[in-house]
């Protein structure tokens, strides 16, 4: 007895630090909902035969008023388990397109740029969510054919039946669904079948291996087959090295993005980069969100 009140004494202040912290994240992600605290940056989607931009996928950020920059990572779990993605995620969807639908129409005559949203579980339950992708693409304009949703593949394992009626709902729209970091989930051979996907993302894990790991060489060269026996279109993420471009451009694997063509980019920067064809010139060698 004597040592379980020795542990308690031990554990509690942690336990209550660390909910006290939880709390206070909590309220400051309402707050932030409340007050606009969100951006959007784009990451360029390179076609690796041109290498030109074919597509932005847009990656979202907080901006906390004491606490700086915070990563998705960092946030968006408390957001999915209390329900604010839902309204973030909205948020999203509504800026992405209303940025991709202006800058294509500085595009006139080239192939419209696409733009891709991440999508999380607790959206999909929404039985909403296809009236929300109809009216951003109406209010923005762009259209449904520029859109891509991304999926991860947990999304799609732990699907329920209604799921599947609400992505192909989605796709009737013409709207097009990729399923993100490819190769890391469970089943992902059967779903393939399953859903009516249109693009597969494969993970920064594989890429990262290519030129170290002959094995995650084949593996990818596997799946940009698969992709294509499929009719997908393969993405590959996460290219840093000249090394894996190269490799991933002599398989054909259709597309690619990481930080060798450019890092996520704050809007302005990506007008910069859209109109111009260069970075503007403090991202070179400057200020980049990695190193900050
Ligand atoms: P993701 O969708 O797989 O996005 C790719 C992530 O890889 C991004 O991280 C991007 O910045 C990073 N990345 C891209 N190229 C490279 C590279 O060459 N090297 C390295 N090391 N990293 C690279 P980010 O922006 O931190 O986002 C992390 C994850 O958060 C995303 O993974 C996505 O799952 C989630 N996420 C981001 N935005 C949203 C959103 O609006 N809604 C939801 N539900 N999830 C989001
Ligand atoms: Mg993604
Ligand atoms: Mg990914
Ligand atoms: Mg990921």
């Amino acid at each position: 007895k004597k040592q379980g009140k020795d542990q308690f004494a031990i554990f509690e202040p942690v336990m209550r630090e660390s909910f006290q912290k939880h709390l206070q994240m909590e309220a400051d992600l309402r707050r932030a909902v409340l007050q606009h605290e969100f951006e959007l940056r784009f990451q360029p989607i390179v076609r690796l035969s041109t290498k030109e931009i074919s597509g932005l996928e847009a990656l979202v950020r907080w901006q906390h008023p004491e606490r700086g920059m915070i990563p998705p990572l960092e946030f968006i779990p408390l957001a999915e388990e209390t329900g604010l993605i839902v309204p973030i995620g909205e948020w999203v969807l509504r800026e992405a397109c209303r940025q991709a639908a202006l800058w294509n129409t500085y595009r006139e005559g080239q192939t419209p740029l696409t733009v891709s949203v991440n999508l999380s579980a607790v959206q999909l339950e929404r039985t909403d969510l296809p009236q929300l992708v109809a009216s951003a693409l109406a209010d923005s304009g762009l259209p449904a054919r520029s859109l891509i949703i991304e999926l991860t593949e947990s999304l799609l394992v732990d699907h329920r039946p209604e799921t599947l009626h609400r992505l192909e709902e989605i796709k009737r729209l013409g709207v097009r669904l990729a399923i993100d970091d490819f190769g890391t989930g469970y089943s992902s051979l059967a779903y393939l079948r399953k859903f009516p996907v249109d693009i597969i993302k494969i993970d920064k894990s594989f890429v990262d291996d290519i030129g170290d790991l002959p094995a995650a060489a084949a593996l990818t060269l596997g799946i940009i087959q698969l992709g294509q026996a499929l009719q997908l279109s393969t993405v590959a993420e996460g290219i840093e090295h000249l090394e894996q471009l190269s490799e991933l451009a002599d398989g054909n694997c259709e597309l690619g993005q990481g930080y060798y063509f450019a890092e996520p980019l704050t809007a302005d920067a990506m007008h910069h980069l859209l109109v111009t064809g260069a970075p503007p010139p403090e991202m070179v060698g400057g200020k980049s969100e990695r190193a900050g």
